[in-house]
């Protein structure tokens, strides 16, 4: 058993929706779990629809709805033929479960709504690739993975329920696979015992993969990319970033921490444990070898260089000329968990400390606001955190070279610097 993951970039047009059914044939004699995301940008653009909703213009949600219903509609006319009526009739059952809720009024928390319009996109792509593979012979089962992956109810973070979805899984998916040897799911998504969607934090679809690739005990988890594998820098920004052909789970799970967009934080684990090998490939071209990430010692791991932009640093002096003991400490950090925050950076002194969060909409003042009970606060914006995972002095000459550097932290393997 193999388990594939398609993101978004993979299925964002016809012509990228084809060569997905070229990848699945060099695998047909295999059986395969395919999970895949929203198309492009769609999840983007079901956030402008949730958050007009929930703004109370209704008026401005459904047009932008309409806008995606449309999108996927023209998609689905230039990929079918024989299945494309069924198929529209399985969309539209699809927007009507959507339209009912923004013909609501909103009386619950935004981040419900979210996940019961967000959770759309997935399952629109889906139907459509699942139903383009079945007309050309590439015959597959879809499946809601809404029935299978159940969480709590941690709307837009929501946590798996291991014992539930592993039972979910042997009832409900293993059987499909007397049918065909292809199952395609939607990445991202869960449900409550409620029946309510979820969904697993933004780029979630890497995660599902883990997850079902750990519960079947697939040989191999592969998440097929537009680049070639994971390289050490995002090529975007830097012209000599290099492929790594090969990395273990720590390594990765230290990237994603610092913020390397490279794969979904929560990914590694569900495979480590299992032992299972997995594969960042380019469906581009499916005969480059990519990257493979398993459990192995490595040395001579390239510079690997992680850029956060939009950094904000808490200048937090202790208020009443005490020092800054746990007790402050502990408030500080209880006022991090109550806003979702995960400080990439901090340093502590005697009376004072600073800490470096992601800048994110109004957050940033409010819990400004809240740890002035405590502290004297400044707030310092538009930083960039640099992380250097094995540092060699002529990389962090090179990357900081008439750079103003506010805060420097080191380890061994690990340098950071936060850059004005
Ligand atoms: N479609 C979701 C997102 O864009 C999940 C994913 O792509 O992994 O965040
Ligand atoms: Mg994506």
């Amino acid at each position: 058993m193999k388990v594939f993951k398609f993101g978004g970039a993979s299925v964002n047009s016809v012509e990228r929706i084809k060569q997905i059914a070229e990848i699945l044939l060099l695998y047909k004699d295999e059986k395969k779990l395919v999970v895949i995301s929203a198309m492009g940008k769609t999840t983007n653009a079901l956030e402008k629809v949730a958050g007009a909703f929930f703004r109370g213009e209704k008026e401005e949600a459904l047009e932008l709805f309409n806008h995606i219903k449309n999108q996927h509609i023209t998609t689905a006319k230039y990929l079918l033929i024989t299945h494309y009526n069924a198929t529209f009739e399985q969309l539209s059952h699809l927007f009507t479960e959507a339209e009912w809720t923004l013909h609501d009024t909103p009386v619950k928390d935004y981040d419900y709504y979210y996940d019961q319009i967000v959770c759309l996109g997935e399952l629109l792509s889906t139907t459509i690739i699942s139903a383009y593979l079945n007309e050309k012979g590439v015959a597959n089962t879809w499946i809601d993975v809404r029935d299978i992956i159940r969480t709590d109810d941690s709307f837009r973070e929501a946590a798996v329920d291991w014992d539930i979805t592993s039972e979910n899984v042997q009832r409900l998916i293993v059987p499909l696979f007397e049918k065909n040897d292809m199952v395609i799911t939607q990445g991202f998504l869960g449900a409550t015992d409620e029946n309510e969607s979820t969904t697993l934090g933004r780029e979630g679809s890497d995660y599902t993969a883990a997850v079902f690739a750990n519960l079947l005990q697939a040989d191999s988890a592969t998440i097929w990319k537009d680049v070639e594998g994971v390289m050490n820098a995002d090529p975007k920004v830097f012209d000599n970033a290099m492929l790594i052909d090969e990395l273990n789970y720590d390594e990765v799970i230290e990237m994603a921490y610092y913020g390397a967009q490279v794969i979904h934080p929560k990914t590694v684990r569900p495979l480590q444990n299992k032992n299972i090998p997995l594969y960042v490939k380019c469906f581009l071209d499916p005969s480059l070898p990519g990257t493979v990430i398993h459990n192995k010692v490595l040395k001579h791991l390239p510079p690997i260089i992680v850029v956060k932009n939009n950094q904000v640093l808490l200048h937090l002096h202790s208020n009443d000329f005490s020092f800054i003991g746990v007790g402050k400490l502990l408030r500080l950090y209880q006022i991090f968990v109550e806003y979702k925050v995960r400080p990439g950076l901090i340093q502590a002194g005697a009376v004072s400390l600073m800490a470096c969060i992601d800048e994110r909409d109004d957050r940033t003042e409010r819990l400004a606001t809240e740890a002035a009970a405590i502290f004297d606060v400044q707030v310092e914006k538009g930083l960039t955190l640099l992380t250097i995972r094995h540092y060699t002095p002529e990389v962090v000459e090179e990357l900081t070279a008439g750079k103003s550097i506010v805060l420097r932290q080191q380890t061994k393997d690990t340098l950071q610097m936060l850059i004005k």
